[in-house]
C-alpha cells in the first residue's frame, strides 16, 4: 500500500467551532491584523506552533491517573529517570517545567561574561539564556542551510570547518560546551546527519570542549538519518537515537515537542560536578528534584511519550505528513524551504508577494489571507518578527527573510484537515497579486510580534 495512514483512531474529540469568513475578517480587524491576538476559538486550523500543542494517547491519558504525587522520591519520577536513561543514557536526569528552564540552569552555572557557545543555529529561547548570563551564541550551520530553495539532505549539519576555526580563534578555555540542535529549528525543522555528530564530536575532543543536545525533535531526526543516511536504513529509531546521544556529554529537551506532552522539560548530564550545581539551582526556581516543577502525573505521560515517539508507524506518519503538505503547495506553484522539515512546512512569502516590499510586511499579509480564507492560522517568521529600529538612523531595519510557517501539531489533526489547508492556500495563491501589506501601527520595545497592531494598507 503507497496510502500512509494515521496509525492511530480517535477516542475522545474536541469540537473546532466552525466561523463564516465574515466573522473572522472582524476577529481579525478586533485583533489589529496580529494573530497572536486572535481567540484561539476563533481559529480553525491551528498551525501557529508544534509546541505542547498535539494529541496524548489513551496509555498517556492511563499514566496521568496512576502518576504518583509523593513530593520527594515519588515512582513516576523513576520511570521518568529510567526511560531517559534507557534512551539517552546519561548520568544525571533533572526534570524542568519546560525546555527553557532546563538551558537557563545550564548556562547559568556554565555561561557568563567572556564565554561563548556555538551551536548549527540558536533557537531564540537557548539564544537569550547564553546572552542573558553574559555569553556570546554564535551560529555555525552549513552554507546550504542558509539557502531555502537548494535540497540537500542534511541542512541543519553544523559547518565543522568553521567551528574548528572558531575553537581557535576563541580558545578553548572561553568555551564552556558546544551545542547541536536536532531538528535545527530556526534553520527550518533541517535534520543534522550522523556523520556531522561525529566530526562535531571529534573536534569537540580536540579542544576537550564537552558537547551538548538540544534535543527536542530527536525522534523525528533520527527518522530523517533511517531513510536518509547511508548505513542506517536497518537501524530502529531507538539505536539511531542511542549511537547519536553516545557522542554527547548532555541535553537539554523540551517535551512539549518529541515527548508528546502539553507540558514539561529535562535536562541531562554526564558531568557530576556540574549536575550538582544546577540541582542546587534546580531546587531554588523549579522543585526538588524528583519533581522539577512538574506534577507526578506529568513525569508520568513524558515516559509513555518517549516510548510512542520512537515508534517507526509514528515516525513514518509523522514525516510524511509534514512532507504531503509541503510537496503538494509546491506544486500549486508556492516557494517553500525545501525539502520541508520535520515539524513545519515554511512558505517564502517574499517571492510570492514579489509587490509588497518587506517593511510592508509580506509575510503577516499571508498569514492574515489564510485566516480569513479558512481560519487557518501560521506564524509571521520574518521583518515583524526579526526586523527592529536602529538605534543610530531611527529607521527600521528588515529581516532576510520573509517566511510563514505552518507548524504541525502531532497526532492532531486528520488528512482531510490537511487537504483542507491545501485549498486554501491554493485560493489564496489564486488571488497572490491583489495582496496588500500592512502598515505597523503599534510596537513594543522588545519581542514586537507578540503584541504590534497593524492596518492594511489601501
Ligand atoms: C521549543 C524549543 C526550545 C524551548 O522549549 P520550551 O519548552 O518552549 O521552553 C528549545 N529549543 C528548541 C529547538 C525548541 O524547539
Amino acid at each position: 500500500m503507497k496510502t500512509v495512514i494515521e496509525p492511530f483512531r480517535i477516542k475522545s474529540v474536541e469540537t473546532i467551532r466552525m466561523t463564516t469568513k465574515e466573522e473572522r475578517i472582524e476577529a481579525l480587524e478586533k485583533a489589529h491584523y496580529n494573530l497572536f491576538l486572535v481567540k484561539g476559538e476563533d481559529v480553525l486550523i491551528d498551525l501557529l506552533t508544534d509546541s505542547g500543542t498535539g494529541a496524548m494517547s489513551s496509555a498517556q491519558w492511563a499514566g496521568i491517573m496512576i502518576g504518583d504525587e509523593t513530593y520527594a522520591g515519588s515512582k513516576s519520577f523513576f520511570n521518568f529517570q529510567d526511560t531517559i536513561k534507557d534512551i539517552f543514557r546519561f548520568e544525571h536526569i533533572l526534570p524542568t517545567h519546560q525546555g527553557r528552564a532546563a538551558e537557563k540552569i545550564l548556562f547559568s552555572v556554565v555561561g557568563g561574561e567572556g564565554k561563548s557557545i556555538p551551536n548549527n543555529t540558536h533557537f531564540d529561547t537557548t539564544r537569550a539564556n547564553i546572552e542573558a548570563s553574559g555569553a556570546k551564541a554564535v551560529d555555525l550551520v552549513v552554507p546550504e542551510g542558509l539557502k531555502p530553495m537548494e535540497v540537500h539532505p542534511f541542512k541543519g549539519n553544523m559547518d565543522t570547518k568553521a567551528l574548528e576555526n572558531f575553537m581557535i580563534e576563541t580558545g578553548a578555555e572561553n568555551i564552556p560546551l558546544c551545542m547541536l540542535t536536532i531538528t535545527n529549528n530556526s534553520g527550518g525543522g533541517q535534520p543534522v546527519s550522523m556523520a556531522n555528530v561525529k566530526e562535531v564530536k571529534r573536534i569537540c575532543n580536540k579542544y576537550d570542549i564537552p558537547l551538548y543536545i538540544d534535543a527536542c525533535r530527536f525522534a523525528e531526526n533520527a527518522w530523517f538519518i533511517k531513510t536518509r543516511e547511508k548505513g542506517y536504513e536497518n537501524k530502529t529509531p531507538l539505536e539511531i537515537t542511542r549511537e547519536f546521544f553516545s557522542y554527547a556529554d548532555g541535553c537539554t529537551m523540551s517535551a512539549k515537542k518529541d515527548a508528546l506532552v502539553n507540558i514539561g522539560g529535562f535536562l541531562c548530564l554526564n558531568d557530576g560536578e556540574i549536575a550538582q550545581e544546577c540541582k542546587n539551582l534546580l531546587i531554588l526556581t523549579e522543585g526538588f528534584p524528583t519533581y522539577g516543577g512538574l506534577a507526578g502525573r506529568d513525569l508520568e505521560a513524558i515516559a509513555i511519550g518517549l516510548r510512542e515517539v520512537l515508534e517507526e508507524d509514528y515516525l513514518e506518519y509523522r514525516i510524511r505528513s509534514t512532507a504531503f503538505l509541503g510537496e503538494k503547495i509546491k506544486k500549486i506553484g508556492i516557494p517553500i524551504i525545501d525539502p520541508p522539515g520535520g515539524h513545519a512546512v515554511y512558505i517564502d512569502a517574499k517571492a510570492l508577494y514579489p509587490h509588497i516590499p518587506p517593511l510592508e510586511y509580506p509575510g503577516q499579509a499571508l498569514a492574515c489571507e489564510l485566516y480569513i480564507e479558512a481560519g487557518v492560522r501560521g506564524v509571521e517568521i520574518g521583518s515583524v518578527m526579526f526586523g527592529y529600529i536602529d538605534k543610530e538612523t531611527g529607521e527600521e531595519v528588515p529581516s532576510k527573510m520573509e517566511l510563514v510557517r505552518l507548524a504541525i501539531p502531532r497526532r492532531t489533526y486528520t488528512q482531510s484537515q490537511i487537504e483542507y489547508v491545501i485549498e486554501a492556500i491554493e485560493n489564496v495563491y489564486k488571488r497572490r497579486t491583489e495582496a496588500k501589506g500592512l502598515k505597523m501601527t503599534y510596537q513594543a520595545s522588545a519581542l514586537r510580534h507578540f503584541s504590534a497592531h497593524f492596518e492594511p494598507l489601501k
